[in-house]
Order: C-alpha cells, then structure tokens, then sequence
C-alpha cells in the first residue's frame, strides 16, 4: 500500500504517519523530518532547504523530488509506505505518479485531514517534536510522559523553529494556495481520497485511519 497523508501544517499528520507506519511496518516517509536532518547534518540539500523552511516557504519541487525517489528506490518491493507531507504541490503529485508507477506502485489511498486555522495555530503553539524519531507530541492535548524527552527514544524534545506564529501564517497561506488543490487532484480519482476530521483525540483519528484503509 502506498497511502498519502494530506492536511495543514499541524493537523496531526506526523503523529498519525508514525503510528501508521508503526502499526503496519510501513515505511514513514516525512519529507520535512528528512530536510531537517539534511540540515542538522549540514549536507548541500540541508544548507540549500534552510532558508525555505526557515520563511514557511516550500523548497524547490525538484530538490524534494529528487529526495523522495532516492528514498523509494532504496525499499523492498513490497514495502508499504505512509507519505507525510509530501507531495505538497501538482508538479510534486505527478513526479510521485511517474516515480511510483516506474516501480509497479500507485497511489493507493489520500487520507485528508481536516481542522480550521484556529484550532491549527493553538496546537502548533503546544507541539514539542522529537528530532531523531519525529515522534510528535503537544504539552497541552498529548504531552510526554516526562516533560521535554521523547517517550519513544529518549532524545530531548524541541519546538520547531517554524513553529512561531509569523512563520505558521505563512505556513498555512501556502497550504492553502499550493497544496489544496492537491484535493481536487485526487479526488477526481475514484475511491482514492478520503476526509477525516483532525480535530478529535490522537485515538479517534487513528480509528478514522485504519476504517478508511481497511
Ligand atoms: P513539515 O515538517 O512537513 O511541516 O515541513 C517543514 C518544512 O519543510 C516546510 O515548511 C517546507 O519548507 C519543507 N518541506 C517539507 N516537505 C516539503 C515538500 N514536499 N515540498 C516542499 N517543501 C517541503
């Protein structure tokens, strides 16, 4: 299975992609949590991805591209593989359409998660993520069993830079204006794409997962 998870920043794909990807052996392929140890690594995609993540923008299609299909080459055949955050743009969505089918895959489900701005702006304020396993939690709504320290791995949690209010605008605009038609691409596919509230518990919307990929 290849599944996407599609939704605004802070909707709760990361959370749902790891439990995803750990619940089904799937591999967790989070574009964002790749760049970021691009840059904790100092490699060139890491110094050259900076200054987009830093600003909310996106990085350039044929960088991430490039990224994603490195990654793909490299799995079993018959590894499923939980997309989060990625493809974010149509050039991105077709490059994934060739990339897959060049290896006897297509896009299985798109799972769409839905919140308004509100509700995403007050759980980015609370979320503290773990830089090694990208396990995600939120102090108010899904905290650590000890405050700061990932429960999965033990490494120290971190509030992203991007995380502040001025860059999470940015964020959600471009969502908005790049990655929503993602939507539409998808749902002119049928019995690809399904809608689930974000706006439950981490629990309910797992089950809301897991019934639309059964
Ligand atoms: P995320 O962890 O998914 O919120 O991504 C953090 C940042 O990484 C984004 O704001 C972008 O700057 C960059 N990024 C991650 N995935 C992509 C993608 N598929 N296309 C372009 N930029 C991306």
């Amino acid at each position: 299975m290849n599944v996407i998870l599609l939704g605004p920043p802070g909707v709760g794909k990361g959370t749902q992609g790891v439990l995803l990807a750990e619940g089904k052996s799937w591999k967790h392929m989070a574009t964002g949590d790749i760049l970021r140890a691009n840059r904790r690594e100092g490699t060139p995609l890491g110094q050259e991805a900076q200054k987009y993540m830093d600003a909310g923008e996106l990085v350039p299609d044929h960088l991430i591209v490039a990224m994603v299909k490195d990654t793909l080459a490299s799995l079993p055949q018959e590894q499923g593989v939980v997309f989060d955050g990625f493809p974010r743009t149509v050039p991105q969505a077709e490059s994934l359409d060739g990339a897959l089918s060049e290896l006897d895959r297509g896009v299985d489900r798109v799972v769409v998660l839905e919140a308004d701005g509100e509700v995403l702006v007050k759980r980015i304020a609370g979320r503290r993520s773990c830089p090694e396993c990208g396990s995600v939690f939120n102090v108010y709504m899904n905290p650590p069993a000890r405050e700061g320290v990932c429960d999965k791995c033990g490494s120290e949690l971190v509030h992203r830079a991007d995380d502040n209010p001025d860059t999470v605008r940015n964020r959600l605009n471009v969502y908005r204006e790049q990655t929503e038609p993602l939507i539409r691409f998808y749902e002119d596919r049928e019995g690809v794409l399904a809608r689930i509230p974000g706006e439950g518990s981490v629990e309910e919307i797992q089950r809301g997962i897991w019934e639309v990929l059964e």
